[in-house]
């Protein structure tokens, strides 16, 4: 009965340690530019800027190098603030 249980603890160790080890390797970075940016546009999910939308507008702000100034409802600083944020996040 002893040995079961130390035999079953040390099993668990190791698997344990094996994937605590695969989860600090294999471990990938979040990109969370779309989301940063979708949180900064103005919500109204108006179509305006061409896109189904703002979740759509930001998708191709970040990775298709769409214009800000396509969504019209965006305030001049809202637009900046993107501006920038996307100057200093660029992959
Ligand atoms: S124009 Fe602006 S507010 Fe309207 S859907 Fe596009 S990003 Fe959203």
């Amino acid at each position: 009965m002893i040995q079961a249980l130390l035999v079953m603890l040390a099993v668990g160790a190791v698997c344990g340690l094996i994937l605590g080890i695969a989860g600090k390797k294999f471990y990938v970075e979040k990109d969370t530019r779309v989301e940063d940016i979708r949180a900064l546009l103005p919500g109204l999910n108006c179509g305006g800027c061409g896109k189904a939308g703002c979740d759509a507008m930001a998708d191709a702000l970040v990775n298709e190098g769409a214009d800000i100034n396509d969504c019209r409802p965006s305030k001049p600083e809202v637009k900046e603030k993107i501006k920038e944020y996307l100057a200093a996040n660029a992959k």
